[in-house]
């Protein structure tokens, strides 16, 4: 590819609103373009780059076993509305009307169309188990799409599915995908740690995060770990053991005291001379329109994924001063669960409250709490608390250590979640009909090519995993109309072309350093410079990755090219 013909612009700027390095180096290095928010334009560049992702991908899961179909884009609600997800899935659901009238949407995921599809092909047990994927756009109305590509609403996601007879089946298919998912990473320059998560949306018991580790904003995921056993699990699944699980707050009698201008859990503890893990602190929510109350332990703070799932609600938002008033008829900052309408008020206890005896608890009146409180019993505890790092691992007990991740891969045991209520069935052995059971693996492809940079640049741009690099090599004559390098130059190129290494010729007439700027920028895993030396009978050959540069002859630039890239 000559770069004078190269469908591509760099911007000597960065984008003035992108956050994110691989946001802000895709735009300026070319490799997309904005149409609307969170919707870009992948340019040639960029195709490229996902394009051997998806090939990576393919590989890995054809050999795997999987098999490639691809599935429509537009859906019908009728499907959703089956599965019930029409009613759940909420606003990143992107819902149109054809010109019958009829509801449609945007897919955002499969489940529904790959169920459906099974569902009318398979009969029997004998066509099982399979595993079905594809490579293909998906639309979220992503509430913040964010970081480019990383967060798109538009974003190219590779989807699999696969159908049981039985829970160990499912089991032995997930291992293998998720060891498939390692290779895939790995084959693309990219070390991931699989950590236990939620399920969200997708629903189901089991699930696994592929995440990308990174020290930025750009990972959205806090990720726990344990280095002594290798535990690890996204925040809004992690659990731990607390340094100390039991606390007595050492007030002798149970009585309601002043507490004026103590607005923090802080200011409060200081006030009555007592610590944070001493008082039951009450946080109100509202889900799905109904009043709620969590008690947790006072220096501890409710995962509100955990208490969606507690709820089995789908939304929650804390509840307003003027809320709690009509709920709860407490005055905001001195709540507590003494009093409520159990009728009325759904109340739940995080597992941090089990153990805290004579503590502090809101009165319910402005100014005043009581102390010296005790637990009724046959009170039910559940996990509605953040994991803090420090605290134990609940496996092994040694201290938890916390990370950002980049979540570029997912992987779920589902069950008969969708089976069930589509009526997906087959015939077992004994002519029985029954529900598939299912899992589903995703890897968003975009995701990855922007992870990828996250990882992979520095001050002067993109540095390319040589297996997911647009092109492998740029071959840059400082002067295009000196006649001599530019035969050279030419040679060379036609050379590394038919060894099938994919180089670029700049042969613009711009000057020696804006070529190099760009090759730094865009990336390239090798440049080779044509100059002076060629006097010599040497060029430059320069790595990207760690900027060491040697001057080589022809043939040995050749060969170190092959020796670089083809292994
Ligand atoms: P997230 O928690 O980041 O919103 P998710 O868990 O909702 O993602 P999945 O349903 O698990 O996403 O989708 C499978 C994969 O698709 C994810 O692991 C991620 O790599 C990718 N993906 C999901 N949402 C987006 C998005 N808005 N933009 C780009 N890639 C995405
Ligand atoms: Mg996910």
């Amino acid at each position: 590819m000559k770069m004078s013909k190269l469908f591509v612009q760099t911007l000597r700027e960065y984008p003035n609103d992108a956050e994110a390095i691989s946001h802000k180096l895709l735009v300026r290095a070319g490799f997309i373009k904005k149409l609307a928010n969170g919707i870009y334009t992948y340019m040639p560049l960029a195709q490229r780059v996902l394009t051997k992702i998806s090939n990576i991908v393919r590989e890995e899961m054809n050999s795997s076993g999987a098999q490639e179909l691809l599935m429509p884009f537009v859906q019908p609600a009728e499907i959703w509305q089956k599965s019930k997800r029409w009613q759940v899935y909420g606003k990143e659901l992107l819902r149109v009307k054809d010109r019958h009238d009829v509801d449609m949407c945007l897919a955002p995921t499969h489940e529904e169309v790959i169920t459906t599809v099974v569902g009318e092909v398979v009969n029997s047990y004998k066509q099982l188990p399979v595993n079905l994927y594809q490579i293909q756009t998906k639309f979220r109305d992503e509430i913040r799409p964010r970081f480019g590509l990383l967060r798109g609403r538009e974003f190219i996601m590779k989807d699999a599915y696969s159908f049981h007879t039985s829970q160990e089946d499912l089991e032995r298919e997930y291992k293998v995908m998720g060891d498939t998912y390692t290779r895939i990473f790995n084959r693309c320059g990219l070390e991931t740690k699989a950590v236990q998560s939620d399920s969200g949306a997708i629903g189901g018991n089991v699930s696994h995060e592929y995440m990308v580790l990174v020290d930025t904003p750009t990972g959205e995921n806090d990720v726990f770990y344990c280095e002594n056993c290798n535990y690890s699990a996204n925040s809004n699944h992690a659990q731990s053991i607390l340094l100390n699980e039991t606390t007595d707050g050492g007030f002798e009698k149970e009585e309601i005291v002043d507490t004026p201008n103590t607005k923090t859990i802080e200011e409060l503890a200081k006030f009555l001379n007592t610590k944070p893990e001493c008082i039951l602190k009450a946080v109100a929510y509202i889900a799905d329109s109904k009043p709620v109350i969590a008690m947790i332990r006072g220096d501890k703070e409710i995962e509100e994924t955990k208490l969606l799932n507690a709820l089995q609600a789908l939304e929650i938002r804390p509840m307003e001063n003027d809320e709690i008033v009509k709920y709860l008829n407490s005055a905001p900052g001195f709540i507590s669960y003494l009093g409520v309408d159990k009728n009325k008020v759904k109340v739940l206890f995080d597992k941090t409250a089990s153990g805290m005896k004579n503590f502090v608890i809101g009165a319910n009146i402005k100014d005043k709490h009581i102390v010296g409180k005790n637990l009724e019993e046959g009170i039910e505890f559940v996990d509605i608390s953040t994991v803090k790092e420090g605290e134990l691992c609940p496996c092994c007990k040694k201290p938890l250590k916390v990370t950002k991740g980049i979540e570029v891969g997912n992987i779920f045991q589902l069950g008969t979640k969708y089976s069930q209520p589509m009526q997906a069935c087959y015939t077992d052995p004994e002519g029985q009909l029954k529900p598939f059971i299912m899992g589903c693996y995703g890897i968003g492809v975009s995701r990855t090519m922007a992870a990828a940079i996250e990882k992979y640049h520095d001050d002067f741009g993109i540095i390319w995993p040589k297996e997911i690099a647009p092109f492998h090599v740029d071959i840059v004559p400082v002067n295009i109309d000196d006649a001599q390098q530019a035969k050279i130059a030419y040679d060379l190129y036609n050379k590394l072309c038919e060894l099938n290494i994919e180089t670029v010729i700049d042969d613009r007439a711009d000057r020696a350093g804006v070529k190099f700027k760009d090759a730094d920028l865009i990336g390239f895993p090798i440049r080779i410079t044509v100059g002076k030396t060629i006097s010599e009978g040497l060029v430059e050959f320069k790595t990207r990755k760690d900027g060491a540069v040697s001057k080589l002859t022809f043939e040995e630039a050749v060969k170190e090219c092959q020796k670089i890239l083809l292994n």
